[in-house]
């Protein structure tokens, strides 16, 4: 994989920064940016429903980033549904499913809020599984908590604060054989490691299109054909409706049925260029690429006095997601720190997983977390562990 000709495709990295963020949102290359002005110079025009020649070509470019995406997931395009972001996608499974008295749903204390809150709804138990303190998921708990009336598993592909990765195959059957849907947020994984969805045994998957160079305001959500059709839209509208009379109305098959007004058209197909690009520079390089620097990266934290790191040590396999707190200082006045004094740029707070922070790692503050992706170097690696190491340092 060749970092330099890729670094060369990101505007933004020219700028002398060191972009350790891209877990909240990734940057963008331009032939993403250059396929959307595209659009909206050349074609600029309503999807779905017009038959002229700009809304015939807009809808074709939409339908094309709808089957690259269905290809990178090993999915048919029925299947793919455009949301707003991995927020909606998710809301759109609990809010569009028809549930009964007395069910439940069993998720993790390592999930994010978007991944807690859609499941909190009137009459459902929320029933909530605990990892390890760094963060491993055991299927043996899964297996007592999911029983006959759990209706969803709703958990994460890979932990957005401490990197870990959750045993889902082996969730997927305890789901299964209880006739539970697993819904998956794959938020961290998509964007980084191949992802099919047939061979994880998901009956639903939510991502968003900015942390995978993608622009903001798209999303995806998978979902099994049989199931997806069994979803109400969170926005009936036009664009969801086969048929309307005075008194009544028929929905579309999904995805249009879920799909309600005008959809994010120029983002979608920036969406479509995105996968293009991942799957070009590949996603078993990516992956590899990030592995490499995040065993650099714990490594070095781990030998920082004064630093604690939290998630899985060095050697096991995990994402490149890194989480710390230097001892005494609030983690934001740390991120504060990294940027003006090196340029580096991390994230810093409870990153919407305050259960998670709050029970698991003891730290109400939340944590420092640095993120890599796949224009990240190992020289920025190490001016980042160089600047946490002279923050640390002060404070001896
Ligand atoms: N789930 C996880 C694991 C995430 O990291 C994020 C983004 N921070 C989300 C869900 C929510 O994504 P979005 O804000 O794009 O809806």
């Amino acid at each position: 994989m060749d970092v330099e000709r890729i670094r060369s495709d990101f505007p933004l990295l020219g700028k002398g920064l060191i972009y350790l963020d891209s877990a909240a949102s990734s940057l963008t290359p331009e032939p993403v940016l250059a396929r959307m002005l595209e659009f909206y110079r050349e074609y600029r025009a309503n999807v779905e429903r017009g038959v002229h020649r700009l809304s015939v070509r807009a809808t074709e470019e939409f339908e094309a980033a709808r089957r690259e995406v269905a290809g990178l997931l090993g999915a048919s395009p029925e299947e793919i549904v455009f949301t707003k972001n991995t927020t909606e996608a998710l809301n759109l499974v609990a809010a569009g499913r028809e549930w009964r008295r007395g069910e439940n749903v069993v998720t993790t204390l390592l999930e994010h809020h978007s991944n807690l809150l859609p499941w909190r709804r009137p009459g459902v138990e929320v029933r909530v599984v605990r990892p390890d303190r760094e963060g491993r998921l055991d299927p043996g708990e899964f297996e007592r908590a999911v029983d006959d009336r759990t209706a969803v598993v709703a958990l994460t592909h890979l932990s957005n604060v401490l990197g870990t990765l959750s045993p889902l195959e082996e969730v997927a059957e305890v789901a299964s054989e209880h006739g539970a849907w697993l819904v998956v947020d794959g938020a961290q994984s998509v964007p980084h490691r191949e992802v099919d969805v047939r061979r994880l045994g998901c009956t639903f998957l939510a991502f968003s299109g900015h942390k995978m160079l993608g622009p903001t305001g798209v999303g995806v959500l998978y979902g099994r054909r049989e199931e997806l059709g069994r979803l109400s839209p969170l926005c009936p509208g036009g664009g969801t409706v086969r048929e309307v009379t005075g008194s009544g109305h028929e929905f579309l098959e999904p995805p249009a049925g879920l799909e309600g007004g005008t959809p994010p058209i120029a983002e979608a197909i920036g969406l479509g260029e995105a996968v293009r690009y991942l799957r070009a520079v590949g996603l078993g390089s990516i992956r590899r690429h990030e592995e490499a620097l995040t065993r650099r990266m714990l490594e070095g934290l781990w030998g920082l006095e004064g630093v604690e790191v939290y998630g899985p040590p060095p050697e096991e396999e995990r994402g490149g997601i890194v989480s710390f707190n230097v001892e005494g200082m609030d983690p934001h006045e740390v991120a504060s720190l990294l940027d003006a004094s090196a340029g580096v740029l991390v994230r810093s707070g409870h990153h919407c997983a305050m259960p998670l922070h709050l029970e698991l790692l003891g730290r109400p503050l939340g944590s420092v977390r640095a993120s890599l992706y796949l224009y990240n170097t190992a020289g920025e690696v190490e001016r980042f562990l160089e600047a946490v190491g002279e923050i640390a340092r002060s404070l001896r």
